[in-house]
């Protein structure tokens, strides 16, 4: 049984829905039957994209809980004593159809949705948290589990089973499984609700976004964009029938792309104005009451499981284990962050000033006169490296390749296999030994029915219980060319292909019996770690001289342009890193609210939150507002954004490691596809890093990369 969890970037989405997943007993198929009722024929089951209709999810999904429920009564009623296999196995392949449906609903809704999709969604969304919860909460099953736990060290089991159930008794107890029958009714009565208020934020989050776009009429107000910018401006305001005007869509982050090129300041303002005000409208999109709700409730729930706030109980089963490590581990950084800030504020101005204006800096003003500040300081124009990032190019020459170097991988593109939107790539990924590792689809540009962000999910999870390999994809949101353009995507963007492939590794290598242990089913804080590690290898110099080419002649980055790429990677790490742990802390802020707490006043809130930080806030805002922190409210990071930073730490030091043994090789590679990215939560986090570390992790090398600190071991 597993979760079905998109995995997004710390710019990007990150969604987790509970679905309670697994089947039994499953009639064979017939002719017309739903296509999630058996396993797709279809290479490594992938999804019949050729067949699945909106009509078919809402039937599939109640079907398929039904299924799991039957299955489950089965085991919990068995009048034989529990073991490991008529308890544990049993439940790991419990609800197979509804697994199915999960896995390809949850992505498809984030990806490519529709009012029919969307109202799914909305239907589905608490009758999973309830079937979670009939799962969860029965007592009958928990009992045979927890007898099964306290004899745990006589079963004679093997590490992969004695680990398996360990954390099905962690899971049940953190679901609740304890309390008794009244508590139980009401926890699951505030697991419906929150789970309907989830989906309704989010829901609304989309609409406002793509309300908030902003609209000009004027070309002359978007001087500085760039011609292939206003464009696709252009084209995107056709595409909402606004013939003959252009449309800056909003990304999902409080800094907008065009804020960096934007010369009219009015219109910088506007921009970002639309972006800060996205869902604090006072319409029907308006986010505040829901999150008000949500922080009651969460903290509602928290104190009836046992724990002082939300935070502390989603913290007990991650690899920081307190909010306190997590709170603590941030507060180390904010001396030499803070002051990093103010340095680089006025710098940007006396940049201002350079160019003739005297207004006082704004957010607004940061992007595009950081900006200047970088081409003054690393003479590194964004727009001239453009031409070498070509996205196919970067996939195929860049990601790809940095995966056959370290791990031995080769990726062959299939146009066999159906998708679910015509620009969805599809790739076979074969492992070293010529064998077939998994599938692999990647979706990259923005559409105005995508979520923000950038995220990876599995449509199939690996079990060879279940005899499943990985079927695995990575979805972005990057500019679509104008017809007959070239994909040109910024180093950022770069930077993302390379995060999300780190978590579709981490999906591909999995390499365990059951589909709880699979993979990226791990905590919050240790899933960003093989992400993050990934995006080292998108500036090591055999890596970019493969990928960054010139689209036009073909011809390598010049050397100049690598190294001031490089010197440059370090600048405004103030504001990069600062709004990151600004929306950290507001995340545990909010999820710190006990019980007995009224509902809060959001905007109140939030200011108050902040200033508490110790951060220059007014210059470099959170990178998501309350209103529009899809992280936290839509379910998956709550009390857990932090972890983008501390798996930050795991990564730079994991690289520290690489760099001194040699870097960039398949030695070091295997080495870490064994120790890390093939296990899976097969093992506890502390020692599995430990292992492959040599120590426990440590704040230097993250410090030092992010230039917050001097070079040096
Ligand atoms: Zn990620």
């Amino acid at each position: 049984m597993t979760r079905t969890v998109l995995l997004g970037t710390v710019g990007a989405l990150a969604l987790a829905t509970l679905a309670a997943t697994p089947a039994l007993a499953e009639k064979p198929a017939t002719a017309g039957a739903n296509p999630f009722a058996t396993a797709s024929t279809l290479p490594f089951e992938a999804p019949r994209f050729d067949i699945i209709k909106d009509a078919d999810y809402l039937p599939a999904f109640k079907q398929g809980m039904k299924i799991q429920l039957a299955e489950i009564k089965k085991i919990a009623d068995n009048p034989a004593a529990p073991t490991f296999d008529n308890t544990l196995v049993a439940m790991e392949k419990s609800g197979r159809m509804l697994d199915r449906v999960s896995q390809v609903f949850f992505g498809v809704v984030q990806a490519n949705t529709n009012d029919a999709l969307d109202a799914v969604q909305t239907t589905v969304s608490p009758l999973l948290s309830q079937h979670n919860d009939a799962i969860y909460l029965n007592d009958k099953l928990f009992q045979r589990v927890k007898s099964l736990y306290d004899k745990r060290d006589s079963l004679k089991l093997k590490p992969e089973q004695a680990q398996l159930l360990k954390v099905y008794y962690q899971q049940f107890i953190h679901a609740g499984a304890m309390l008794n029958d009244a508590d139980k009714a009401t926890l699951r009565d505030l697991n419906t609700k929150l789970s309907s208020l989830e989906t309704a934020f989010q829901q609304k989050l989309v609409a406002a976004a793509k309300e908030g776009g902003l609209v000009v009429d004027d070309k002359a107000k978007l001087a500085g964009m760039g011609d292939g910018a206003i464009a696709a401006a252009a084209e995107a305001a056709k595409g909402r029938k606004l013939e003959g005007k252009y449309l800056v869509p909003l990304q999902n982050t409080t800094q907008q792309p065009a804020l960096s090129s934007l010369d009219d300041r009015a219109t910088r303002q506007a921009l970002f104005e639309r972006g800060w005000t996205r869902a604090e409208k006072g319409d029907a999109n308006d986010t505040r009451a829901t999150i008000s709700d949500i922080a009651n409730l969460r903290a509602q729930k928290a104190k009836l499981l046992g724990f002082p706030n939300y935070a502390a109980y989603v913290l007990a089963d991650q690899m920081a284990v307190t909010p306190d490590a997590a709170e603590g581990f941030m507060k180390r950084m904010v001396p030499a962050l803070a002051a990093e800030q103010k340095r680089e504020a006025a710098e940007i101005q006396a940049q201002i000033k350079k160019d003739g204006q005297d207004f006082a800096l704004k957010p607004w003003d940061w992007d595009k006169y950081a900006e200047q500040v970088r081409k003054a300081k690393y003479d590194l124009d964004e727009g001239a490296l453009k031409p070498y990032f070509e996205l196919h190019t970067v996939l195929e020459e860049g990601v790809f390749y940095a995966a056959n170097q370290l791990y031995g991988l080769t990726f062959k593109r299939r146009t066999d296999i159906p998708v679910y939107q015509p620009d969805v790539l599809v790739y076979d990924v074969i492992d070293k030994d010529g064998s077939a590792l998994g599938l692999m689809y990647f979706d990259y540009f923005k559409r105005d029915n995508k979520s923000g962000g950038a995220w990876m999910s599995n449509f199939v999870q690996q079990s060879k219980l279940l005899g499943t390999k990985p079927v695995v994809y990575n979805v972005c949101n990057f500019t679509k060319p104008a017809p007959g353009q070239p994909a040109l995507i910024s180093f950022s963007d770069v930077t993302t292909m390379f995060h999300e492939f780190g978590h579709a590794l981490h999906g591909l290598f999995a390499n365990q019996t059951y589909e709880t242990l699979s993979g990226t089913n791990v905590a919050r804080d240790f899933v960003e770690f093989p992400s993050q590690f990934n995006e080292h290898w998108a500036l090591d110099p055999k890596v970019l001289a493969h990928y960054a080419k010139n689209y036009q002649t073909g011809e390598a980055m010049p050397a100049e342009l690598v190294e001031k790429i490089k010197k440059a990677a370090t600048f405004n790490q103030g504001y990069a890193l600062g709004e990151i742990v600004a929306a950290a802390m507001l995340d545990l802020e909010w999820h710190s609210l006990p019980a007995d707490a009224p509902k809060q006043d959001v905007d109140a809130f939030e200011k108050e939150a902040l200033a508490k930080t110790g951060l220059d806030v007014d210059d470099v805002p959170p990178r998501y507002r309350s209103s529009y922190f899809l992280h936290i409210w839509g379910n998956g990071y709550a009390a857990g954004y932090y972890a983008y930073l501390w798996t930050e730490m795991l990564d730079d030091d994991s690289y520290a490691w690489f760099k001194d043994h040699g870097g960039l090789t398949r030695e070091n590679g295997e080495r870490f596809r064994q120790m890390i990215l093939s296990k899976g939560h097969t093992e506890d986090y502390g020692p599995m890093f430990r292992a492959f570390y040599g120590q426990d992790p440590d704040i230097g090398p993250m410090l030092q990369n992010r230039g917050l600190a001097p070079e040096g071991k």
